[in-house]
């Protein structure tokens, strides 16, 4: 299933031998591309079994040459295509696998407001200046979102409202001096705290020491908003290729040269949407981009009794800790509960991992089967906010958006898609923000990531 130029490589003993770095990054991006599920179930899991098979799209074939050239079929990917192809661009997406097979296909639908960091730390870092462009940019996310599904149509059961839940009273005083201050100091009125008693009505836990519900946010099926992004995007006269891995970038400098198994694309500019898989395409930027696994499961549809009294307002929730679950309602009526980051390699029985987690927030789901498990792979950064840049004039990047990328990859799309055509402006306003490498190199990243989210998970226990 898995296309990879390693295949192209001379064999040692019937095994690919690889030689170059670039070689064996890719080789562990396509690890990465296959994921952990629960036997005999998609990738996708749930999402891909909730919705019609979609007819797969040609590989690319022969010798191309376009405008623009996107790599990879994410939200990213695919809102540069639509955006670029609008403006009057002929473009090309070249995606590994199927569209929405990564992140976009897999994630918890959620849709935030603001970055990972809070406005009152960007404050703090980049200046109140900076900080109010990023806000901007970040509200500007939400509503292009649900622009676009206006817009084309985009049936992804979006709904709206987001609880963020308190895990513990310091937790909720720190939500509500944050809601004080979007308030104040940014007009924003769409958000409002919960005590104890209203976040057990609104969520139907009793886990929780208060909470902050956000008019604001919401949440989507991801696989159907990823489908009906690259239906838009092939209407507005993108061409997509699926099953087209590209294995290397050349000539970064004049007229870029991209080659797949079984084709090329020479192209004027080039914009790399893959997300977590950023570091096979380009071993540069390895090291600015950190991997976490995190696992999503789907119950049984929940009988009447317990869908009146989960989640009874159908807004999403995400609690404070670091290492968090993540849940919310799908249309056919299941509880999709997500969260547990794996520590050391890929758990045998993610549903068996991930159900304890939901039993501890909802103990009456005791006799509801989890049906669904799946997992996906979050391209974190150092900073945690998503890191944009050029390796050239012509070759453009954003990646890293650390767990926020439903509606900020939406916007990072468009972003990529002005400057590829000649405006920098807004796209340097997240530019301007200073990246990090992750300290240890390739082969220690993952250990030392895993490190730190174990240490995360001891201070959230205490
Ligand atoms: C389990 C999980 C839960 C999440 N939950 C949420 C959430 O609730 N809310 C939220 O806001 N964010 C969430 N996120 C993050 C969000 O899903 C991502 O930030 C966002 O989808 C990133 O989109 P993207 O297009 O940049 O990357 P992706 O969707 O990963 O797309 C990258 C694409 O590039 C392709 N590709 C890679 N290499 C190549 C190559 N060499 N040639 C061609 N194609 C290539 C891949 O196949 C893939 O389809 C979650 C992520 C995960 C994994």
């Amino acid at each position: 299933m898995l296309p990879t130029e390693l295949r192209l490589n001379s064999h040692a003993n019937g095994q690919p031998v690889k030689t170059t770095a670039s070689e064996i990054a890719l080789d562990r991006a396509s690890r990465l591309l296959s994921q952990s599920v629960m036997p005999e179930q998609e990738p996708q899991g749930y999402y891909a079994a909730s919705i019609a098979p979609e007819p797969p799209r040609p590989a690319l074939n022969g010798r191309r040459t376009c405008d623009i050239c996107v790599v990879g079929g994410g939200y990213t990917g695919l809102s540069a295509a639509l955006h670029a192809a609008e403006s009057g661009a002929r473009v090309v997406l070249l995606e590994a696998q199927r569209v929405g097979f990564g992140a976009s296909g897999r994630n918890g639908g959620q849709i935030h407001t603001g970055l990972r960091k809070e406005q009152s730390e960007l404050e703090a870092w980049l200046g109140a200046a900076h900080a109010r462009d990023l806000w901007s940019l970040s509200e500007e996310a939400k509503a292009l979102l649900r622009a676009l599904v206006s817009r084309h149509e985009i049936a992804c059961e979006l709904r709206t409202g987001l609880i963020t839940a308190a895990h513990d009273a310091r937790a909720a005083r720190a939500l509500e001096k944050e809601t004080e201050h979007l308030q104040r100091s940014y007009g924003y009125r769409a958000m409002r705290m919960l005590d104890a008693a209203e976040t057990t009505r609104q969520t139907g836990s009793r886990l929780y020491r208060g909470a902050r519900f956000d008019e604001g946010g919401g949440h989507l099926h991801p696989l159907l908003y990823a489908r009906g992004l690259a239906r838009a995007s092939e209407a507005a006269g993108a061409a997509i290729f699926e099953e087209s891995q590209v294995g290397a970038i050349e000539n970064v400098q004049g007229p870029v040269q991209l080659r797949c198994a079984s084709g090329s694309v020479a192209a004027d500019r080039v914009i790399l949407a893959t997300d977590a898989y950023t570091g096979a395409i380009a071993p540069e930027l390895d090291r600015f981009i950190g991997h976490v696994e995190s696992f999503v499961t789907a119950t049984a549809p929940l009988p009447p009794s317990l869908a009146n009294e989960i989640l009874p307002g159908d807004a999403a929730v995400a609690d404070t800790r670091h290492v968090l679950d993540y849940y919310r309602k799908s249309a056919d009526g299941r509880l999709l509960f997500a969260g547990r980051e794996a520590y050391f390699g890929m758990p045998a029985d993610i549903a068996a991992l991930v159900r304890p987690r939901m039993l501890r927030v909802f103990p009456q789901l005791r006799d509801v089967a989890t049906e669904y498990a799946w997992s996906g792979t979050v391209g974190i950064t150092v900073t945690r906010m998503p890191h944009f840049g050029k390796l050239s004039e012509r070759v453009l990047f954003t990646h890293g958006y650390s767990g926020q990328g439903v509606a900020l990859a939406t916007l990072g799309g468009r972003l990529l898609a002005e400057a590829a055509t000649g405006h920098n402006e807004r796209f340097d306003v997240f530019a301007r923000v200073p990246s990090r490498p992750f300290p240890g190199g390739s082969w220690l990243r993952r250990p030392l990531i895993a490190a730190a989210l174990l240490a995360y998970k001891v201070a959230d226990a205490l």
